[in-house]
């Protein structure tokens, strides 16, 4: 893990990067009350909402300009740094006038490629660290650009934070985790930080810490946290956050893994099995590549008798009868049917492909 970036940076990291603080500033005594049971204990920088974006109208919609009046003097008490969130170029000119020391981009604001590119011409000049939550939809593209707008406007210390992603399947998580999608992050941007919003992923209490160690596995460089002295009194989202005594030692308990190993044994047992998944995945192209041949081939006779690409009652016998040979091997139904739906994609993309005049 690199925490040190956000050392550069100037921000205190002790075992890994952490942001902490409440969903939203409610009062002075709330935001003050805070910062004073998070100082000193590695705390990167207090988070606290200013403008909520929320679902419905009428929700409370954040206190606005006079809640950073409060986290500045929060900031003059304690030493702590603060940081919050900027969805329009009004927020970034009242957060740079009080000298707020990080920017986050919400999802819903990097959803929208208008809005960060606002906020990034505003930002045009001062090179302020931003972070950028994923969009609120598994697109990695709308992520990734959101960081290169920021980027194009000459932002050199940025970072990204994976919150979830809204589904309307999910029934455990708030916003399920998807974490293939930082994983293509890093792919696609090795040298950002990448973050962890467990309590937005989570949406309770109870999950956060089992998110954070999934994270932690993960390589993430840290983690941004809900914290509220009285959560249940919360303004917005209470039900995810967490008290600081119970912040703290949830922190602690985090197990934190290593990229590598310097153990020979270790090594040498992976490098084993690592030859024996790299000779199976050249197996398994191979052997897509000659279903493939197949499958053009049908398409070829479905052409010639006008019989249509789709074969629904054919489709549908293949998946009940590859989920039932995968549920013997122990492989999950869900796994089996996106498999077996990418392969079918790419199936009928091909015959198509012969079949359509070019
Ligand atoms: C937040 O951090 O309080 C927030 C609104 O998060 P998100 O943009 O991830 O919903
Ligand atoms: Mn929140």
């Amino acid at each position: 893990m690199d925490k040190t970036i956000f050392e550069a940076w100037g921000f205190p990291v002790e075992r890994m990067f952490l942001a902490a603080g409440p969903c939203s500033a409610e009062s002075e005594k709330q935001v003050l009350e805070c910062a004073e049971a998070l100082v000193g204990r590695g705390v990167g920088f207090m988070r606290a909402g200013i403008w909520k974006p929320r679902t419905r109208p009428g929700s409370f919609e954040g206190v606005g300009l006079k809640g950073l009046a409060w986290m500045d003097r929060a900031r003059a008490e304690t030493g702590l740094k603060i940081g919050t969130e900027v969805a329009e170029p009004s927020h970034v000119e009242a957060c740079l006038e009080y000298g707020v020391d990080i920017l986050w981009v919400g999802a819903r604001t990097s959803t929208n490629p208008f809005s960060v590119q606002a906020i990034a011409d505003a930002l045009r000049g001062v090179d302020i660290p931003v972070l950028v939550k994923n969009p609120m939809s598994a697109d990695i593209g709308l992520w990734v650009g959101a960081i290169e707008r920021l980027a194009n406007a000459g932002l050199t210390k940025l970072g990204a934070i994976h919150r979830g992603f809204s589904s309307t399947s999910e029934m455990r998580y708030r916003n399920a985790p998807n974490w293939k999608m930082p994983i293509e992050l890093k792919r696609h941007l090795p040298d950002i930080p990448l973050l962890c919003d467990p309590s937005h992923i989570s949406g309770r209490a109870d999950l956060v810490p089992v998110v954070s160690q999934e994270a932690m596995d993960l390589l993430f460089d840290g983690l941004m946290v809900e914290v509220h002295p009285d959560p249940p009194s919360a303004l917005s989202d209470a039900a995810q956050q967490l008290t600081p005594e119970q912040f703290f030692p949830m922190v602690g308990n985090l197990v934190l893994p290593h990229e590598r190993s310097d153990s020979a044994a270790f090594s040498s047992r992976m490098g084993g099995l690592r030859e024996g998944v790299d000779d199976l995945d050249g197996q398994l192209i191979e052997l897509l590549g000659k279903r493939m041949d197949i499958v053009r081939e049908m398409g070829r006779l479905k052409a010639e008798q006008n019989v249509s690409t789709l074969q629904p009652d054919r489709w549908r016998e293949i998946v009940e009868d590859r989920v039932a040979k995968g549920s013997e091997l122990e492989l999950s139904e869900g796994f089996v049917l996106q498999l077996m739906q990418s392969i079918h994609e790419e199936a009928i993309r091909q015959q198509e492909a012969d079949r359509l005049p070019n």
